[in-house]
């Protein structure tokens, strides 16, 4: 059994209607032939982000399908049978982008519902301290569908210190459920509100503000900023969080570059997996850019570090089909067997609080020793 445990299912209708930025692209959303008109567009129009157009091309041919069941289809077809995937819903209400079409209730129902007929797929449940009643809905939705944990987005306009989240938390390490949490700096999705609400937002920072006076596209990296997470992981320590993306491809390109710089995402993400045991990241960038692939492969050597590295897609963010495609099996190739066994299989199963079933005779104290010793070092 192998696991992608970062993948989206979310429809079109679970995003606020003025979550991409042209109106032309929601246009071309309801139109028929968007694939080659947007074909056409990248050719007409310089787009200084070249990404950007191709990457809204993806999300309106996979957003528009008919079910989360249909995207996740389109998804599983990239990896081989034996795969669990985690699928991360959104809620994106409280971003001040305009109204969602679809109540966030009705998303997580669907996915619910819909895993509830698929073992393989892993539902997790998007929690936003601004929603009312989100602890609750929580707690019901895990008794119903069986819920593996949470999903943040701390750059939609809150701090995963806020005190809101710390009934939820403790919920969650009391029922074995996981933390994902989007953890990279300059993301399209983030808070939309006026810059006046964003900077009285911004007042609860426990860090010096990045980017100070800048767009809100950079201000909002002050949410997502990793060293918020020190004080969540010190008061819950079995809670396993995992920071999305491990800082992003840019700061991984900045590493190589500039390694002695301060700063560095991708660099206090490492330093942070060193103090805290329950701290874990994913690789869902890598795939574009077959460049990260080394250095990936250099930090596996530190034990400590490849123990906490999950595999994770971020399927459909992504730009085109054949990265989905290309991530399953050329990383695979060029990290080997043994490192995607670890980060494809052991290390989400520890992640996720999968138990093995367990093969280990327990009958002479010599067995029992190493055996609990060796549950003690893998599932804990
Ligand atoms: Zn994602």
């Amino acid at each position: 059994m192998y696991y992608n445990t970062h993948i989206h299912t979310f429809k079109h209708e679970d995003v606020p209607e003025r979550f991409l930025p042209f109106r032309l692209v929601r246009w071309l959303a309801k139109n028929k032939h968007s694939k080659r008109l947007i074909w056409l567009l990248n050719i007409l129009i310089p787009f200084t982000d070249k990404d950007l157009l191709s990457r809204y091309a993806r999300f309106l041919e996979i957003g528009k399908f008919k079910s989360q069941e249909v995207i996740f289809k389109e998804c599983q077809k990239f990896y081989p049978e034996n795969t669990r995937f985690v699928v991360l819903p959104m809620d994106m209400k409280f971003m001040k982008a305009g109204k969602v079409p679809r109540d966030y209730t009705k998303q997580i129902e669907e996915l619910g519902n819909f895993a509830k007929t698929d073992p393989n797929v892993i539902p997790f449940f998007a929690v936003d301290p601004r929603r009312e009643g989100v602890f609750d809905l929580l707690k019901e939705s895990v008794d119903k569908w069986n819920i593996k944990g949470i999903k943040l987005y701390a750059p939609l306009g809150y701090f995963p210190f806020d005190k809101r989240l710390y009934p939820i938390y403790e919920f969650c390490q009391e029922n074995s459920l996981s933390v994902v949490s989007h953890c990279s700096p300059y993301n399209l999705v983030h808070f939309r509100g006026s810059k006046r609400e964003l900077e009285l937002l911004l007042e609860d920072a426990i860090y010096p503000i990045l980017n100070p006076g800048k767009s809100k596209k950079l201000l909002c990296a002050n949410f997502a900023y990793p060293e918020n997470y020190r004080p969540v992981l010190e008061d819950f320590p079995n809670l396993k969080i995992c920071l999305a993306h491990f800082g992003s491809g840019s700061y991984w390109e900045e590493f190589l570059d500039h390694p002695g710089e301060k700063g560095n995402w991708f660099k206090i993400i490492r330093e942070m997996i060193e103090k805290y045991d329950n701290l874990y990241t994913d690789l869902s960038f890598t795939m574009n850019n077959k460049e990260l692939y080394p250095l990936i492969k250099i930090l596996f050597e530190n034990n400590k570090l490849a123990k906490r590295v999950l595999f994770g897609s971020d399927y459909y963010m992504v730009e085109t089909k054949s990265n989905e495609r290309r991530f399953g099996l050329d990383f695979r190739a060029f990290i080997g067997e043994k490192y995607f066994t670890q980060i494809a299989k052991e290390n989400p199963e520890r992640f996720l609080n999968i138990a093995k079933p367990a093969n280990i005779k327990f009958g002479s104290s010599t067995n029992a020793n190493i055996s609990s010793q060796n549950m003690a070092n893998t599932y804990y």
